[in-house]
């Protein structure tokens, strides 16, 4: 007989920046079967993750128990993921033990090396009250700024050029808002895969007259919807929109009074674009001139166009040029500060929002104050009740660096995988390996556990309440379900322990203090009480005062920059780090596919989407594939400089001839062995969207 629930419990999913609402039908500890709930994001949808990929919370695989290493194990960082094997490498330990073995050495290394020695990854898949905690970890228990998540490879490029152009990195409308619009681009995003319930109000938009324009060297399922798609050459993304600019300018589509009233610095992107013409741009960027006048025009004189974007136009070392490129699109069009326009930088992680906002990188306190500035700094050393560094910290990559320099020498992860996720895995990997004192915490036996000293058995995401930043600027509840198995805790409690063997006295009880003190540090979210997200679930920011209904549409009078005023950045074309030769004659293109998240560390542990896409694939222009004598479920190796993986191809022929595409989920071929680390100088993201591969049968 069908279970029946026993208790129902409103949460939000643990996957994608969508922010889909659901609840947790739970039958003696165990969640049945998940339902969307009407929230803002979702009203009751739910993608195939969100409804069917959570009962990797009981998976047998859970950590249960703290480990230590035991003495004398070696850290190879190529292994074959075996859970059945850790007992050899590690033995079990106390609480008690662990936290004095994983705090207490880390207290060490900072005493004997200095503050900066230690450094911190926390996770955009923790609550913002565990990302606030972490990040206050570092800069008051660690004693520096070196903090970082997986932002830093996912919108850090984006976020340089948001808040270097208008003052803010988060968007300016809500995904919802492509149902007010006329005209929608959606540049360098797969939404359907990466963030599917947002592709359904998309197509919803379609079907009531919106005109989608969908730029993107992958042909993406919402390119098979759109009014025009432009499968324009891999990084080529500024030829693009400079010549779209091109156009606006010489064609007299301007807004010249939002131009004159509300930014500065368009004299010199006016003089910029004029070298970029679309007959010139069209043999680079492989879009002819007249399309490139054509979608210009369209964007440009609608009463509305929104831009949304993703890790296409990111993830590249010129992704700050690509994201300075559509800001300026939208700013010389007025097409921002209205419903229906603006720009919506797509977040991947459900809570990559929030744990920025929460302060969980390098260079910015909570809420995007930096530390070297003397007022922002003066305020955390007050709030904080201590002395604070002034310097910004190191970023993700920056540190795999640092270490093998020997400047950092022990690192505390929380819930990141860094031994996949990170480009040039294999050095990142060595890197982590070097560490004379590696933490981390997490729910699985990742890849990153293999190299560590102490793992702390974490809670997954059912079995904690915190609060969750959608990419709508959206705060939402995430309740507990079920409890964490075994001697498994509570991240916020891992968290106060390590801080007390780092010689903070913190004493938080429920969640809602740490909420409490943070929106008391961070101006956006002041008015949001904790009593307020229990009785609403979903309160957007900003939200300055109790009482505020909270602004999902931003800059509509004004530009959080010091004169109000937005400002243009011109861009022009600088090549990837690493083109294809005689030698790596191909290009590989890294992302997510539909039923797995990230890292793989919990989709593939969920039965249906592990039955689904079981194995690891390459997505290969058909023709390619017969070029090369295969056929589709042929075994491929695919080779760079750095890097060599082996998987299975999949004839598709939405990638663009001479580009293959690999998801970066598979530790069987982790694929970010191949991407380059090479970095945008203003976001320091690395370039995971384009390296030189061969490609070989067998
Ligand atoms: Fe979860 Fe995103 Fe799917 Fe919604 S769209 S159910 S938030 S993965």
């Amino acid at each position: 007989a069908l279970s029946v629930p026993d208790k129902k419990v409103d949460s939000v999913c643990p996957y994608c920046g969508v922010g889909c609402q659901l609840t947790y039908n739970v039958k003696d500890n165990k969640i049945l079967y998940v339902e969307g709930r009407d929230g803002p994001a979702n009203h009751g949808r739910l993608c195939v993750k969100g409804r069917y990929g959570f009962d990797y919370a009981h998976h047998p695989h859970r950590l249960t128990k703290p480990l230590i290493r035991r003495e004398g194990m070696p850290k190879t960082g190529d292994f074959k993921m075996d859970p059945d094997r850790v007992m050899d490498v590690f033995r079990e330990a106390t609480w008690e033990e662990a936290l004095e073995v994983a705090g207490g050495k880390l207290a060490r290394i900072r005493d004997t090396f200095g503050k900066r020695s230690l450094a911190g990854f926390g996770s955009a898949k923790g609550s913002n009250e565990e990302a606030y905690l972490f990040q206050k970890l570092v800069r008051t228990g660690f004693g520096s700024n070196n903090v970082d998540h997986c932002t830093r490879l996912c919108h850090a490029s984006s976020v340089a050029a948001l808040l270097e152009g208008i003052g803010s990195g988060a968007v300016s409308n809500p995904v919802m808002d492509v149902t007010l619009a006329d005209v929608v681009i959606v540049i360098g995003a797969n939404p359907t895969v990466n963030h599917p319930v947002a592709a359904t109000w998309i197509k919803n938009a379609i079907k009531h007259g919106t005109k989608l324009v969908v730029c993107d060297p992958r042909k993406s399922d919402l390119a098979r919807s759109a009014h025009r798609y432009l499968q324009f050459k891999p990084d080529t993304d500024v030829a693009l929109l400079n010549a779209m600019m091109h156009v606006i300018v010489s064609e007299g589509l301007v807004d010249a009074d939002f131009i004159s009233s509300r930014t500065i610095g368009y004299a010199e992107l006016e003089q910029n674009v004029a070298g970029y013409s679309p007959e010139l741009m069209a043999p680079i960027c492989g879009i002819d001139a007249d399309t490139i006048r054509y979608v210009a025009r369209l964007y440009a004189t609608s009463k509305a166009s929104m831009i949304l974007w993703g890790m296409g136009i990111s993830q590249h070392i010129h992704g700050t040029d690509n994201a300075r490129c559509l800001i300026a699109l939208a700013l010389m069009t007025g097409q921002i500060g209205r419903p229906g326009t603006g720009l919506h930088p797509l977040r991947g992680q459900n809570n990559v929002q929030g744990a920025s906002d929460a302060g969980l990188i390098p260079m910015m306190f909570p809420d995007y104050q930096r530390v070297d500035n003397p007022a922002a700094h003066a305020k955390f050393e007050k709030a904080w009740g201590m002395k604070l560094d002034d310097k910004p910290g190191l970023t993700v990559v920056e540190i795999m660096d640092a270490i093998l320099r020997r400047e950092v020498r022990g690192m505390y992860i929380m819930g990141e995988n860094p031994a996949m996720s990170d480009p040039d895995a294999n050095h990142a990997r060595e890197s982590l390996a070097a560490l004379d004192h590696l933490v981390v915490q997490d729910i699985f036996l990742t890849e990153t556990c293999y190299l560590a000293d102490v793992i702390l058995p974490a809670s997954a995401f059912p079995e904690k309440t915190g609060s969750f930043t959608n990419t709508d600027r959206l705060v939402q509840i995430g309740r507990q379900a079920i409890n964490p198995p075994g001697d498994a805790k509570q991240d916020l409690w891992i968290i106060q322990q390590m801080a007390h063997k780092l010689g903070l006295d913190w004493q938080y009880g429920h969640v809602s203090e740490v909420f409490d003190e943070m929106r008391h540090t961070m101006p956006s979210i002041g008015g949001i009480t904790w009593e307020r997200l229990e009785r609403e679930h979903a309160v957007t920011y900003p939200c300055a005062v109790e009482g505020d209904p909270g602004q999902s549409v931003v800059f509509t009078e004004t530009f959080p920059r010091e004169s109000g005023r937005a400002r243009f950045v011109p861009a022009d074309i600088i090549p990837a780090n690493e083109r294809p030769d005689a030698e790596y004659p191909m290009v590989l293109i890294t992302g997510r596919q539909l039923e797995h998240w990230h890292t793989g560390s919990m989709t593939r542990r969920a039965t249906v989407l592990d039955a689904i896409e079981p194995d690891p694939v390459a997505l290969v222009h058909p023709l390619d594939l017969s070029a090369m004598g295969g056929k589709p479920g042929d075994v491929i190796t695919i080779e760079s400089r750095r890097g060599t993986v082996t998987l299975y191809a999949r004839a598709d022929d939405s990638s663009p001839r001479g580009a293959i595409f690999v998801p970066f989920c598979y530790y069987e071929a982790a694929i970010n062995k191949l991407t380059n680390a090479a970095l945008d100088p203003y976001g320091k993201i690395p370039e995971f969207k384009y390296c030189a591969i061969r490609v070989a049968l067998g």
